[in-house]
């Protein structure tokens, strides 16, 4: 497989965001990723400019929504249009034209300190046809954490990543519950924007472009390297993340080159965001890179449910079940890899 790292949910001067397209493409670059997804707020400004850009797949699509039920809608052509008390029908109208989408930062309740305590929830969750959940937003997750001035200056200027637990446990447990009978994916927000915050003493960037790209990352499976032809390439990177053959990774505690989550039976290796048959001798095979030993902690999460957890690096277990697994990893008990599943019938 071809492991490709990327950024989902950046906004550009297009809306709110601090920078353009071109410098959030540095700014990737610098970090190391192979593709952005820019999702400015109810707009397709920057569609003229996707392909790549400093050498960064820059892609373009859009977060729909304003005072609720956020959503980032990839693969359009044409602006939705924004229905907040509906989110079904802005759903709706991306699938029409061919595009997919992930429910934003569906937990996130806001901080007294940031923009006014503002928070976008989402609350239909009835509502179908989307295609995956953004289960962590580095950013919700912040600004969610601060809730006083101390706060804030310690997760301002001393510890940024202080009030960063993973992903929300809620979103997770929606995913879990959907996953029984549908296969989404799960993936890692930035929300980047480059805000400047001016509250009493702090007077800061929130956060530098360049410091989120080093944070929670999306890492996408290909069976190909990523084509240099940016339509090939979009399309790659689309394919992938609507099948979950993606996991996230928090590169602020490593790189996971050299990790890999599979299913293993008399012939066939399964990928993550694979479906598989449960045979006499199907496993799971994790192996994570050598220079985490002694640091890790595996949890095999079967149906939404805490199946194992094991302090190794690399272990293959045996599978008695069908069902829904994925995997979380964590280094010294911080949040790094959690994967989409695969699906054992
Ligand atoms: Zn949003
Ligand atoms: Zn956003």
């Amino acid at each position: 497989m071809h492991p490709y790292v990327g950024n989902i949910h950046i906004h550009s001067t297009y809306s709110d965001g601090h920078k353009s397209i071109e410098k959030i493409a540095l700014a990737a670059k610098s970090a190391g990723l192979a593709f952005v997804v820019i999702t400015d707020h109810g707009n397709l400004q920057g569609l003229p400019e996707e392909g790549y850009i400093h050498d960064v797949l820059v892609l373009i699509g859009s977060e729909i929504n304003t005072t609720k039920n956020h959503y980032l809608a990839l693969n359009i052509t044409e602006p939705v249009a924004q229905n907040d008390s509906d989110p079904q029908q802005v759903i709706n109208q991306v699938n029409a034209q061919g595009g997919f989408g992930f429910i934003a930062h569906p937990f996130e309740i806001g901080s007294p300190l940031v923009l006014n305590n503002a928070h976008y929830p989402w609350t239909h969750w009835d509502a179908q046809g989307y295609s995956g959940i953004e289960v962590w937003n580095w950013c919700s997750q912040w600004r969610d954490g601060v809730r006083n001035i101390l706060q804030g200056l310690y997760y301002s200027y001393i510890n940024p990543a202080g009030p960063i637990t993973g992903p929300t446990p809620q979103a997770m447990a929606r995913f879990d519950e959907v996953t029984q009978h549908r296969p989404i994916t799960a993936i890692a927000g930035s929300d980047a924007h480059a805000w400047p915050v001016c509250k009493g003493p702090i007077r800061r960037t929130i956060f530098p472009y360049r410091y989120l790209f080093r944070t929670a990352n999306n890492c996408i499976l290909l069976d190909e390297p990523l084509s240099r032809d940016p339509v090939k390439a979009k399309t790659q990177i689309y394919s992938a993340l609507r099948q979950g053959r993606s996991y996230i990774v928090n590169n602020l505690i490593g790189t996971a080159q050299g990790f890999s989550f599979t299913a293993l039976n008399q012939d066939n290796q399964y990928q993550i965001g694979d479906t598989a048959p449960l045979e006499e001798i199907t496993g799971l095979q994790i192996q994570c890179p050598s220079q985490f030993r002694g640091r890790l902690t595996l949890r095999v999460i079967r149906n939404g449910q805490l199946l194992n957890e094991i302090l190794r690096c690399n272990v293959t277990l045996r599978l008695y079940e069908p069902g829904v697994y994925r995997l979380e990893v964590y280094c010294n008990k911080k949040p790094w890899i959690f994967t989409n599943p695969i699906y054992i019938v």
